[in-house]
């Protein structure tokens, strides 16, 4: 069926567990997600013969709520799946300890600019056939225990690669799993690798085989972001998989040495299990790709000190330009620059733009945000006031009140040098305390400073209230703790609707900064090795942001116009020609697919 509908012979699976592809379909948590369905969206457009697996989430993340005082709670999401789905024929099953889980798969079709598809399969386990239980597996993104958690990667993993299968997809070669989550498809490919050579246990040819068709990419230099279960769950969960690999193979055992992450060798797994090992789902998938690549160059060099034995490239990330593009600003690169969605590396021409165009277009996406923020929270922003925007995932590293350090500071600032407001948004995850800590901060920071700086917090941050923000602020800030941030995207959002970044320098703004040209850094480059978090870094960044924005940021945005908007179009003409998927997925088929 799935045949009739788009050319079968794809080339690439890409494997993530979140994608994110229309503002209704609650399928992501964040970056991960928005960088998966820009990578699809980007592939569609060159004609990258790619198909994509993801799992369904029939609650979603979580819709945000937040109290007066900022506590933050959760809701499920609803949706109808039909609305955006569409159902495909095949079930395929997986086992789970001893219970069959069938699954099936819904798809979505993501069409390219010159009208090129690119499948997304989501797998369901909400089906009659299953235990009550198992039809909760693909319910809630991220949600549950590591158990469960453990059992949605199966289900991706395993159950991805027999769907594809099942979808006619049997001549992949290239398999990119999008984070660790994905891992275990590497072991349904080895096992089809040992039985076409007519075996019943795995030989080190296999793992080669394996190896040459896999492609990881590492998102975090957190260590908790790195998925780690007891090696006891994957036994207990997969056993037929587990004694598959499980042999007295030399290189088998090598294999399973790294995955565990044992320094002594066990006789077996089962050995290994019963001590207290565990399974690291990025070792997993180390162990068993051709390439591997960090998101940003100094997420790359950060990935290879965490993994000293591994040789891991880097591919900086990208978005969506045509996605992230404002009406306002896709109407005037259309007017100039007509060939910029085929081909983002026009965009360079908007050094040419006339500049009272690029405010003009500025001033309509701004508009658009002060009517979000009016109707999200009834408050109307000052259109004149020079507004910075900030928005991501509320928690510890990123800082979202490293600019509310000291408030009198930031009075004395707008009294002398011209007002400002800021915007924020962000959800926490559900179990982090810290970053729910954070959201609240803010809100006494905005009751703290009342008019003297106009600070709004907007909940249930989405793809829509990220395009508004991101185009309709003056200023895109961000302030993680160096070097915790793996790459970074909302910054190249703002980059393609002309709007300069003021950032740390981590993450893709290593790359994407010249200061004065493109935007502005926070603190000094940092030298030698990535050190320790530490509170003294919090007082210098702290001073070197209030610093920029006293004698550099506002001074021009309000008395040197001319000079900002050319840091502007700038941002557009460097940033936005390069920070896009469309290089970024060009550079996977270069270095990674083809390799
Ligand atoms: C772009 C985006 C992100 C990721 O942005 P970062 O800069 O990586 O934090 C997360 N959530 C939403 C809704 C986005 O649009």
């Amino acid at each position: 069926m799935a045949n009739s509908v788009y050319p079968p012979k794809r080339f690439v699976a890409y494997f993530s567990m979140e994608i994110a592809l229309e503002n209704d379909m609650p399928s992501y948590s964040g970056g991960l997600g928005v960088l998966a369905g820009d990578t699809i969206r980007a592939a569609a457009d060159i004609r990258l013969p790619m198909v994509a697996v993801s799992l369904l989430y029939r609650k979603g993340y979580f819709r945000q709520r937040l109290g007066e005082d900022g506590a933050q709670t959760e809701e499920p999401v609803e949706w109808e799946v039909e609305k955006f789905l569409q159902e495909e024929e095949p079930r395929i099953s997986v086992m789970l300890e001893n219970r069959r889980v069938e699954l099936r798969a819904w798809r979505y079709m993501v069409k390219g600019v010159r009208g090129y598809e690119v499948p997304v399969y989501f797998l369901d386990a909400d089906l009659p056939a299953n235990d009550a239980r198992d039809r909760e597996l693909t319910g809630a993104l991220y949600g549950g225990d590591p158990y469960y958690r453990l059992s949605q990667e199966v289900l991706l993993g395993i159950g991805g690669v027999r769907m594809l299968r099942a979808l006619g997809h049997t001549e992949l070669m290239r398999y990119h799993m999008n984070e660790g989550h994905a891992a275990l498809l590497t072991m349904e490919l080895l096992e089809e690798e040992t039985k076409r050579a007519g075996r019943t246990a795995i030989k080190g040819e296999d793992i080669e085989r394996v190896r040459s068709k896999c492609v990881f990419t590492t998102h975090t230099p957190v260590p908790a972001g790195h998925d780690k279960f007891p090696a006891e769950y994957l036994s207990r969960l997969v056993p037929d998989q587990v004694r598959f690999i499980d042999v007295k193979d030399a290189s088998s055992v090598d294999l399973i040495k790294s995955i565990l992450q044992v320094e002594q060798s066990y006789p077996d797994w089962k050995e290994a299990a019963q001590r207290g090992a565990s399974v690291n789902m990025t070792y997993l998938a180390l162990s068993l790709s051709n390439y591997v690549n960090g998101v940003a160059k100094l997420h790359g060099e950060v990935s290879r000190k965490m993994f000293p034995n591994v040789p891991i490239e880097a591919i900086t990330n990208g978005v969506h330009a045509a996605t992230w593009t404002s009406p306002a600003f896709q109407d005037l690169f259309n007017r100039y620059i007509p060939s910029w969605r085929e081909d983002n590396y026009s965009l360079r021409g908007a050094l040419g733009l006339p500049p009272e165009e690029v405010w003009a277009a500025h001033l309509l996406s701004k508009h658009s945000l002060l009517e979000a923020v009016r109707k999200k929270s009834g408050l109307k922003l000052d259109p004149e006031a020079f507004t910075i925007g900030f928005a991501r995932r509320a928690t510890g590293y990123k800082r979202a009140d490293l600019i509310l350090r000291d408030l009198d500071r930031l009075r004395q600032i707008a009294k002398n040098v011209g007002s400002f407001q800021i915007v924020y948004a962000g959800k926490a995850h559900p179990r982090d305390a810290g970053g729910k800590e954070i959201i609240k901060k803010i809100f006494k920071a905005k009751k703290a400073l009342k008019k003297a700086v106009t600070i709004v917090f907007l909940d249930d941050y989405d793809l829509e209230l990220g395009g508004q923000l991101t185009s309709g602020s003056d200023l895109w800030l961000n302030t993680p703790q160096y070097p915790m941030e793996a790459s970074g995207t909302s910054g190249m959002k703002a980059a393609v609707n002309g709007v300069p970044s003021l950032s740390i320098l981590d993450g893709w703004w290593v790359e994407g900064c010249i200061e004065g040209v493109t935007g502005w850094s926070i603190g000094e480059p940092h030298r030698g090795d990535p050190g320790p978090e530490s509170p003294v870094d919090n007082v210098m960044d702290a001073e070197s942001l209030y610093a920029k924005l006293e004698s550099v940021i506002l001074p021009m945005f309000y008395e040197e116009r001319n000079r900002y908007l050319e840091v502007m179009r700038h941002a557009i003409a460097i940033n936005g020609s390069f920070f896009n998927t469309q290089r970024m997925v060009q550079q996977y088929i270069t270095d990674a697919y083809l390799r």
